[in-house]
């Protein structure tokens, strides 16, 4: 019997991560998962909030199994962790119309986060979907099914979190105690800055460095990076604060007295980029070799990934019934069964 407290925490199936995923949430993944009962959720539902045709869902396949293999490639355990796909877990939806009653829809309107969701997909006011405003109480049906105590998210994500606790404690209120009240774990850990230099690294901006890049892709990404745009010549003195490369360098070299050197060079103006970036690929190259060691393992056996997915959905579904039952049992919604 596992005294473990149980984690939730996951993403949307859209496409295959990236280096600022490494840093802001894969790296405390892999720290966590040793001392807790961890679910990942690979939350396919979410993706039909803004992309629900029938060419969208085509692609989500796909999207879960590289999102797997991703996470097994920098590290995840699969015996440790229990991945499963969101709308193979039929219970969620379940938990998803019971909390409905449970929040208010101007609650809902007043998030912030819905409005940039719906602006980043192009969608305006008038044409919102009912299944986009009710994203955060989904996600409270995503984090209460394995009645999960501590959910790892991106500062983005923190106020899907509190309206989380609040359905919580509005059902325990009403119906007895059957959900912990889940906490947030934000890391403590800065953005990423994309190789452009114009903002964070974001799969949608065209400006990252994906952990399944092979050597000469990330080689030549590298070499084509924003650095200090005033800096024409290697002996003018250079900007380290805000420049990207210096930025992967504090995240993916842990050679410090390297770095600190060639921040004090940069300044003086006595590097050129070229010797920056050099060591920033030798750097990324290290970091990235058994990341690709363990993905060429699963790729040779592609059924590995697959198996795990639907050993996780089974394992997943199984706790996801317990909750249901505490749920109705507790409502005493248990007539005419
Ligand atoms: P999209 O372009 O589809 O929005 P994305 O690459 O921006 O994708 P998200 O799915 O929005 O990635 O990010 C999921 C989580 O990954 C974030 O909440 C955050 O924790 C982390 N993350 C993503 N990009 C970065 C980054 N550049 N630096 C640090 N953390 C990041
Ligand atoms: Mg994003």
């Amino acid at each position: 019997m596992t005294t473990k407290k149980r984690i939730l925490t996951g993403d949307r199936p859209t496409g295959k991560l990236h280096l600022g995923h490494y840093v802001g949430s894969l790296q405390n993944r892999v720290a966590l998962q040793d001392s807790y009962e961890c679910f990942f959720i690979i939350a396919d539902l979410h993706v039909l909030t803004t992309r629900p045709t029938r060419e969208d869902i085509a692609a989500i396949p796909q999207n879960i199994r590289d999102l797997v293999l991703d996470h097994l490639a920098v590290g995840i355990d699969p015996n440790k962790v229990t991945f499963y796909v969101q709308s193979a877990v039929k219970e969620i939806y379940q938990l998803n119309l019971i909390f409905e009653m449970l929040v208010t829809v101007p609650r809902l309107t007043r998030l912030p986060s819905i409005k940039d969701m719906a602006r980043n997909a192009n969608i305006d006011e008038e044409q919102l979907p009912f299944g986009l405003l009710g994203y955060p109480v989904l996600q409270a049906g995503d984090i209460l099914m394995p009645r999960a105590h501590l959910v790892p998210v991106g500062k983005d994500n923190e106020a899907h979190v509190e309206i989380t606790r609040e359905i919580a404690r509005r059902f325990n209120y009403l119906y007895g105690e059957v959900f912990p009240e889940p906490e947030a774990l934000v890391p403590d850990v800065g953005t990423l800055p994309g190789i452009d230099g114009q903002g964070k690294m974001s799969k949608s901006a065209g400006n990252a460095i994906f952990l399944s890049d092979d050597a000469k892709t990330v080689e030549q990404k590298v070499r084509g990076m924003y650095t200090d745009p005033n800096r024409i010549r290697a002996d003018i003195p250079g900007r380290v604060e805000g420049n990207p490369v210096f930025a992967y360098h504090d995240a993916f070299n842990p050679d410090l007295d390297e770095v600190n050197d060639l921040k004090l060079r940069y300044r003086q103006g006595r590097v050129g980029d070229v010797e920056v970036k050099r060591k920033l690929i030798a750097a990324l190259e290290a970091f990235l070799a058994p990341i690709r060691e363990r993905r060429a393992h699963y790729e040779a056996n592609p059924s590995l990934v697959d198996e795990i997915i639907a050993a996780g959905n089974q394992r997943t579904r199984a706790v996801a019934r317990e909750t249901v039952q505490l749920m109705e049992a507790a409502m005493g919604l248990t007539y005419f069964r």
